[in-house]
């Protein structure tokens, strides 16, 4: 047959189609169907035998006939039918264009073919930039689909494929919008019906004579066993099973994204790239952990043999997260440390223990570990690179205060990076007190002169919210040498501060790698020991993957006598009680705070479908459907409070959009014992220190996480008194009631935090971005067993080869430059 007697054929097959759709009332074409058939009788003939006189035939004849046609008539051959290629041409040059350039693991995700301007945004959604990224979107799931049976076989309720041609397919129209497809399915065995809801577009694609692979969960109905809605595949059309017949990958997607496109997209990713992929693990490593080489991993990791192949691919994969994450890590240490310009300082100081002396307690044994750990970093020329990780209360500033101490008496300067202006500003008092000084400001510049023995010692202060006069002062000084403890925020680093003799920089954060390089550039030259104090404990179990960098001390004991917080949430009708117990606590002479979410009191919307993990479309917890929400603001709550419940006693506000100013006289007055209640925002979590006060109220608990519950309840129980913690909550969703619980039964930090992380998952318990973590797909980063293995062999290499500049590890070198790349922004 010539292209034109296919395109007829295709033309003929729409029109019995047309006419079987609006109910053969021979309406198709104009003249009725005998012109039609009349005209093109010679071309049809060997199919049709001779036309028949249609306009005369009754209904049910003219049904029987287009029915018997229809199935006569040749299957098509899909592209020869498109009119595009069917019509004459011109000789063009143009007509075959070179086949597209093979794709590259780094190209981006729109040179893949099947995607498309509108999924496009939707990919990048789901941070898929990259053809890398693709290969690294691993399935969530598998939908098991290698149950292929003969179609007699099929058992109801059991997800099975069967492999088979369509005998029919027809498309219906329930109510005016969505049509479904309706198809019967045929093997040497026997028939089977398949539907596919709303998909009625499928008449355009599966065609009778079609062999097809359906995979579905077997359906019943009237007795007879179906298919409804189930994958299907066209036999031949591409290489491999993607779509049944086998383990199938689910995906997680974004709404408006769907399995299907996403496969195939995928796949045509692992299809270009698979080949090319080098395996950069040293053989040995490979062959010690049982590992699968890259190429098979990235395979069956997507497209499974068995469930266990997908496991030893996911294992493999998740050696390599955890691997070059250390590797990098190590290499950044390594470097830090190798490159030396560390100040070996002298810790053997009568002054330093005169000091350690003169404090009104005694160390705790974990203190003094802590102190011995850092001060034999500091004595070498290697720079220091250590964690101190305590709970709240534990003691911590007083720590590093002693490491500052050291560094000052050597005749250096030392710096600590707070990470907000409020709390920059009370470690300043608090260094102050601790070196027995009064916190001073000299106009509004804070600078304290404390005499220590025979040695005077400067502390000063750098917010970046002070004015341009009073920084550029302090600068000056800093870069005279007359200050010789600097505290600051970000300020410190962000602009151009000189600290030419910086010897220690105590960073009071987590989660800020990368602030040590810029530290060693205001230093210039010598490079600073570094000293991170951690304002929530970390899970143990993520300590080595995810500060792998540094050095740990832990403090695990609080200070002995340390009174006890009682904590308890309180049901909503119970508020009345609160209030009164607050107030028998202020009668005894106690104060108290009361923490509020927000500033301004608000409506907010709750409920409504949010995303989970897997992409999918959920409702929040306890809320079906949209509605607002009332939120307590601190402004509001400090004027009903003052005015309505505790009217006789005295309130004071503090939130963040105050004056530094504002804040300190607030602060100063609640500290000084001239306030009973302070109202504020979660501005009081790190840092306050008010010993007399002993009820933390957090009203609207619910909206907080465990870490942040935590810190606020270290604000109490600093004296002697019995202290409490207060947990009011509106309405708490499931998780939150959840979180209430493990605050009223844990009181150690790194208990809860444990509890967090179990709760949260590390990615959300982390909240990667900001922690500098990148994003693991395999691994899991709680996964102590890998996250030591792949430690101890980037050690093993390290340790033979540190520059990476040996053959077997040239491999190696070249994808850790490329992975650095994609981190380095994250990590820093
Ligand atoms: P952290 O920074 O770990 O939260 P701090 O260093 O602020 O703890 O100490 C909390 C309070 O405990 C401070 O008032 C501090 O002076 C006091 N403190 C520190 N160490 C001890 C100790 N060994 N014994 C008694 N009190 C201590
Ligand atoms: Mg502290």
């Amino acid at each position: 047959m010539q292209d034109s007697d296919f395109q007829r054929i295709a033309a003929f097959r729409r029109i019995l189609g047309l006419e079987r759709e609006q109910g053969f009332e021979d309406r198709v074409v104009i003249g009725g169907l005998d012109r039609f058939l009349d005209q093109w009788s010679a071309q049809l003939s060997s199919i049709i035998g001779s036309p028949p006189n249609y306009s005369s035939m009754p209904r049910e004849e003219r049904q029987r006939w287009v029915a018997d046609v229809l199935d006569r008539l040749p299957a098509p051959e899909p592209q020869k039918t498109e009119p595009r290629k069917a019509e004459p041409r011109k000789k063009d040059f143009r007509r075959d264009p070179p086949p597209p350039p093979p794709l590259k693991i780094d190209d981006d995700v729109s040179k893949v073919r099947g995607v498309t301007n509108s999924n496009l945004p939707k990919l990048q959604h789901l941070g898929l930039e990259t053809v890398r990224d693709l290969l690294s979107h691993f399935p969530i799931r598998y939908n098991d689909f290698s149950d292929i049976r003969k179609i007699e076989d099929l058992e109801w309720g059991k997800k099975q494929t069967v492999l088979g041609t369509v005998s029919e397919i027809s498309q219906s129209a329930f109510g005016s919008k969505r049509s479904s497809a309706h198809a019967v399915l045929s093997d040497s065995t026997g028939g089977v019906r398949v539907t596919w809801f709303n998909q009625g577009y499928l008449v355009n694609t599966l065609r009778p004579g079609m062999k097809l692979f359906v995979s579905g969960k077997v359906g019943e109905f009237r007795n007879n066993l179906l298919f409804q809605n189930p994958e299907y595949e066209i036999m031949g059309k591409q290489g491999d099973l993607v779509h049944t017949g086998r383990l199938v990958p689910v995906y997680s997607l974004v709404e408006g994204l769907y399995q299907r496109p996403v496969r195939g997209i995928i796949k045509r990713a692992l299809d270009a790239c698979l080949p090319r992929l080098e395996e950069y693990l040293p053989e040995d490593v490979l062959h010690r952990n049982g590992l699968l080489g890259i190429e098979s991993a990235f395979s069956q990791i997507h497209y499974p043999d068995s469930f266990g192949a997908a496991e030893a691919a996911r294992q493999r994969l998740a050696f390599d997260e955890l691997f070059l994450l250390q590797m990098t890590v190590l290499r950044r240490r390594q470097a830090w440390q190798e490159l030396g310009g560390g100040i070996a300082l002298d810790v053997g100081l009568p002054e330093l223990d005169a000091f350690v002396d003169s404090l009104p307690f005694s160390f705790t044994d974990a203190q003094k570990r802590a102190t011995d750990e850092i001060l034999s970093d500091i004595q070498t020329a290697r720079p220091m690179n250590r964690l101190l990780e305590g709970d709240v209360g534990s003691g911590k500033t007083v720590v590093a205060a002693v490491a500052m101490l050291a560094a000052v008496l050597n005749g250096y300067q030392a710096a600590i990076l707070a990470p907000t202006e409020i709390l920059a500003e009370q470690h300043f008092l608090t260094i102050t007190r601790l070196l027995r000084g009064e916190g001073s400001k000299d106009g509004s510049q804070y600078i304290a002169n404390i005499q220590l023995g025979e040695r005077e010692v400067t502390v000063g202060l750098l917010l970046g919210s002070l004015s341009k006069r009073v920084k550029d002062d302090t600068r000056l000084m800093l870069a005279a040498g007359q200050i010789d403890i600097v505290i600051g925020t970000h300020a410190l680093i962000q602009e151009s501060v000189d600290i030419p003799k910086l010897a220690l920089a105590v960073v009071d954060e987590l989660h800020r790698f990368g602030v040590m390089q810029r530290f060693a550039l205001r230093s210039r030259g010598t490079r600073p020991h570094m000293l991170v104090m951690s304002a929530t404990p970390i899970p143990r179990s993520l300590a080595l993957t995810v500060y792998g960098e540094l050095d740990v001390s832990i403090i695990d004991e609080m200070p002995a006598g340390r009174p006890q917080i009682v904590t308890r949430y309180e049901r909503p009708e119970r508020r009345g009680v609160v209030y009164k117990f607050v107030r028998s606590q202020v009668e005894a002479g106690r104060q108290a705070f009361m923490v509020v979410p927000f500033i301004e009191e608000s409506e907010i919307k709750v409920g409504g479908p949010i995303r989970d993990k897997g992409g999918q479309a959920r409702l929040t917890e306890g809320e079906q459907e949209r509605r607002t929400k009332f939120v307590r603001g601190a402004v509001n709550e400090y004027e009903r409070l003052s005015k309505e419940v505790f009217p006789e006693l005295r309130l004071g506000l503090l939130h963040g959009l105050m004056s530094l100013r504002e804040k300190e006289e607030v602060m100063d007055k609640f500290q000084g014992g001239e306030l009973d209640i302070l109202v504020s925002t979660p501005v009081v979590e790190v840092g306050i220190d008010v010993p007399n006060a002993t009820v933390m109220v957090i009203d609207g608990a619910d909206r907080f996480g465990l870490a942040q519950l935590h810190q606020f309840r270290g604000r109490v129980g600093r004296g002697r008194h019995e202290s409490y913690c207060i947990l009011l909550a509106d309405e708490p969703g499931e998780s939150a009631l959840e979180r209430l619980k493990l605050i009223e039964n844990f009181r150690d930090g790194f208990k809860l935090a444990d509890k967090d992380l179990e709760l949260r998952g590390a990615g959300d318990y982390l909240g990667t971005r900001q922690s500098g973590v990148p994003d693991m797909k395999a691994a899991n980063l709680t996964d102590q067993e890998t996250a030591k293995r792949s430690r101890s062999e980037c050690e093993n290499i390290l340790r033979l080869d540190p520059g990476l500049v040996k053959e077997q590890h040239r491999k190696l070198a070249k994808r850790l430059a490329e992975y650095e790349k994609t981190v380095t922004a994250e990590m820093s």
